[in-house]
């Protein structure tokens, strides 16, 4: 009876051990399966700014140079999708440092109107150019105090805003508004632009993905705006969604700790 007692624990422990080693296995598969395709997506989002630059410089090497018709705007076409490149470095870089963990949240209480505010007159140039309003909703003003890393929700507010623009009716309007939930302050960030459709929202979140891929190309994008949006709410332990009636607009909605 001992023995068999034994012999059952040590089979009841094998069996343990080799399922836990079966999940380290499919963990590894899993994550060397995203690195195969973050690493396609990488080169394929890069193949194109690269190809492009290569035929400006390859017509302009051939004679295109001499002629003042085009010239200079063959230049600035190159520079334009060398600008994308570098774009997209930087989100890439940006991503990367979130995802090893290497950023470090420097968490203290921030009032998170006065954080948007700033966001607005960074990007009133932008807004501008499309003639959009940058607006807070009624009653959202001073006094909202969250608890988070300031930098990185400068970044998510950027990221948001920037979009909203981008995606926006021209004439149109973004707008923010912070709502108390206890414990928590909501905040969302609603446009009255294109909007998402519903088969497409959720995957706005993923790494390069693109609802309507000439327009968001076009508009400078590198894809990569809102999963670093993701990824960043996330190291925050706190959730970030999007509801959008095509025609109307989206409204972005993240949550983040109450602060004192
Ligand atoms: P991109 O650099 O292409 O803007 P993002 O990750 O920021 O990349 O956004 C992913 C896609 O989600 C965009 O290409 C666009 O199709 C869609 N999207 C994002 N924000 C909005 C918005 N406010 N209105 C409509 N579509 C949007």
């Amino acid at each position: 009876d001992v023995r068999e007692n034994i012999i059952d624990e040590v089979e009841k422990q094998v069996a343990e051990w080799a399922e836990q080693q079966q999940e380290e296995l499919d963990k590894y598969k899993a994550w060397a399966e995203y690195r195969r395709n973050f690493v396609g997506d990488i080169s394929h989002e890069l193949k194109t700014p690269i190809f492009n630059i290569q035929g400006y410089l390859h017509t302009l090497l051939d004679g295109a140079l001499e002629d003042p018709n085009v010239n200079t705007t063959f230049l600035k076409k190159a520079a334009k999708n060398l600008e994308r490149l570098h774009i997209i470095v930087e989100d890439l870089e940006a991503i990367s440092r979130l995802e090893s963990g290497e950023l470090m949240l420097e968490i203290q209480s921030f009032d998170i109107h006065a954080l948007a505010a700033e966001v607005f007159e960074d990007l009133e140039f932008k807004a501008k150019q499309r003639n959009i309003t940058l607006e807070f909703k009624d009653g959202a003003s001073q006094g909202f105090k969250v608890q988070a890393d300031r930098e990185s929700i400068r970044q998510v507010l950027t990221n948001l805003v920037s979009n909203s623009i981008k995606y926006g009716e021209e004439n149109g309007r973004t707008r923010i508004g912070f709502y108390d939930m206890d414990g928590n302050i909501l905040i969302e960030v609603a446009d009255n632009g294109l909007g998402i459709p519903k088969k497409h929202l959720n995957h706005v979140f993923d790494r390069f993905y693109r609802v309507d891929k000439s327009r968001s190309r076009e508009r400078g994008g590198s894809g990569l705006g809102l999963s670093i949006v993701k990824h960043i709410i996330e190291a925050h332990k706190q959730t970030i969604n999007v509801r959008s009636t095509p025609g109307l607009g989206s409204t972005f909605g993240f949550t983040l700790k109450k602060g004192s």
